[in-house]
């Protein structure tokens, strides 16, 4: 195809997840049928994600403001850390309205295989957290899968000092799926039915 303009942003819009060459062709038409003040007004969107829109510096989610809404809400329960993989999945719980306490996102999850070790998620804002902010309970609500499994895991062992009350989310949500993705009701159920979390020792 010799359109390069066109193809190069239906090559774009493919970079989206979930988006293959047919949709990327349907977003691109109409992005060529609306009008210019239309299309310009969504390019500017996405650049002002980029320009104004930061991780906390606390506990890591995606905000304006630093620190974040939520890490400077007096009126949440400052003893409670909820721990999340992705910003996506604080929004997906945030929006079920069923926890009112802080959250710290790990911005990935240990997984050898892909090169990911402890170093790479943001552990140490985590344990100095617990160390300095006075958290009585640490609820691990990470992906059920071998990633997800290996963090809390690798977090446990390290809150173990720390005399932290460390739980986490009842499986309600499928195995080898996303939190982000799951309903709210079940997300709402799993956070109820939290328990202790007490990995196999390593010995
Ligand atoms: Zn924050």
């Amino acid at each position: 195809m010799k359109d390069t303009t066109f193809n190069h942003l239906i090559e774009e819009l493919k970079k989206f997840p979930g988006v293959g060459q047919k949709t990327a062709q349907r977003l691109a038409f109409f992005l060529l049928k609306a009008t210019a003040d239309e299309a310009k007004a969504i390019a500017q969107a996405i650049i002002d994600v980029k320009d104004k829109i930061h991780f906390c510096s606390i506990c890591n989610n995606v905000t304006e403001d630093d620190p974040c809404w939520i890490c400077s809400d007096a009126n949440r329960d400052r003893k409670k850390i909820l721990v999340v993989k992705e910003p996506g999945t604080l929004y997906t719980i945030e929006r079920t309205g069923g926890y009112k306490g802080l959250y710290h996102v790990m911005l990935g999850a240990i997984s050898p295989l892909d090169g990911i070790g402890p170093d790479d998620i943001k552990i140490a804002g985590l344990l100095k957290r617990v160390d300095q902010d006075g958290i009585e309970e640490v609820i691990l609500a990470l992906d059920p899968d071998m990633a997800g499994e290996a963090t809390s895991m690798y977090l446990t062992r390290l809150l173990k000092p720390f005399e932290v009350h460390v739980t986490r989310i009842a499986y309600g949500i499928p195995v080898g799926s996303d939190i982000e993705y799951a309903d709210e009701l079940t997300l709402v159920k799993s956070l109820e039915g939290r328990r202790d979390f007490n990995p196999p020792s390593s010995k």
